[in-house]
């Protein structure tokens, strides 16, 4: 076993770190890298920190070397035959792991569960983060009836950029969310690469490249906790690349992406910096899933500031999307909420059939 802890903090201060929520190492039958391998790479695209998460195993973490300078996250993906998600947060083996790691060949749910929200309560029970992977990407999407999303944490917003099917599968699931959200129902939106190998033009394999999104994540500090305790709060911005910071600003109180403004009502202020623009862009205001506003981006960074009146008894969230000339996104926010109800009726979910 290495010596590396997971909580080691790697940078005291408070900010916003990059990174990449779902990759695999070596000790997933179809990953190629060593973990040290893995943080070259994720040096180079200028990541902070990496979530390991190979296929029904944690042996990986044993090869991170104890000395490395970089921030590793705790994690696994639980590879079920009717879905996969992510386990994030729990630094060693768990007893639920005993039915799990079995193989990595996609699992059916282990038969000492009903059904896959008695799996996931207890590792929520345990107080790690559930995290739905790619859950319209066909052959791999969600499939499970009867999901309880009070037990999952996080949505993977956007999968793979290489992969071509996410074209489709990734907005859907922007989608899938932006109606959860509207429906009460609060899941963190985070990305991942889904990173095995480099891409391999010459065999006709797409390949991935760590980042691809990337997920920014406002942490109190650089480390394991301080990230997950950073997606647990909302705070975090899935992207192709811009760097969104996103405020809110109501009578002098100032907000960040995921607070609540409360019941207040009275003009709010959005401010919007948006840092590491490489092409035009625009910038559109999301309230409860319709557009209320727009703007077009200089192409180098951009602050915009848009109004809109609160009305303090009605339940709202808000968030900000980046779009290319063709209105593709670039960068999505997790929301602001303003008054935000959840709604306990709208827990249970059919999968990506219903
Ligand atoms: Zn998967
Ligand atoms: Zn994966």
């Amino acid at each position: 076993m290495s010596g590396y802890s997971f909580s080691k903090v790697f940078n005291p201060e408070p900010g916003w770190y990059s990174g990449d929520f779902h990759l695999h190492s070596n000790a997933s039958v179809d990953g190629e890298n060593s973990t040290a391998e893995l943080v070259e790479l994720a040096r180079d695209e200028g990541l902070d920190f990496l979530a390991l998460t190979d296929h029904n195993t944690i042996d990986g973490f044993s090869d991170i070397d104890e000395n490395i300078n970089f921030t590793f996250i705790p994690g696994i993906e639980v590879t079920l035959s009717k879905g996969h998600f992510n386990v994030f947060g729990m630094g060693g083996w768990r007893p639920w792991m005993e039915e799990i790691c079995v193989t990595q060949k996609a699992l059916p749910l282990p038969d000492k569960y009903q059904e896959v929200k008695d799996l996931m309560g207890l590792i929520a029970q345990e107080g790690h983060i559930n995290s739905i992977n790619h859950p319209l990407l066909h052959p791999w999407e969600w499939l499970f009836k009867k999901t309880d999303l009070s037990y999952v944490h996080c949505i993977e917003l956007w999968n793979d950029l290489y992969w071509p099917d996410n074209a489709i599968a990734n907005p859907k699931t922007v989608d899938l969310w932006t109606g959860w959200l509207n429906a009460g129902v609060k899941v963190v939106a985070v990305g991942g690469s889904d990173y095995h190998y480099l891409p391999k033009p010459e065999k006709g394999l797409p390949g991935e490249r760590l980042g691809q999104p990337t997920t920014y994540v406002y942490a109190e500090e650089l480390s394991a906790i301080g990230v997950l305790d950073g997606v647990r709060r909302g705070r975090a911005v899935v992207s192709r690349g811009p760097q969104i910071n996103l405020q809110a600003n109501l009578e002098g109180e100032k907000f960040n992406i995921g607070d609540d403004i409360g019941e207040q009502d009275g003009e709010v202020e959005f401010t919007a910096k948006i840092d590491k623009l490489t092409e035009f862009a625009h910038a559109q205001l999301v309230r409860n899933g319709q557009i209320v506003a727009s703007e077009q981006l200089g192409e180098a960074e951009g602050i915009v500031r848009f109004r809109v009146e609160n009305d303090g008894s009605s339940s709202s969230w808000f968030r900000l999307d980046v779009l290319d000339d063709e209105g593709s996104a670039l960068a999505i926010t997790n929301p602001i909420f303003a008054n935000y109800q959840k709604n306990e009726n709208s827990n249970l979910w059919d999968g990506a059939r219903s």
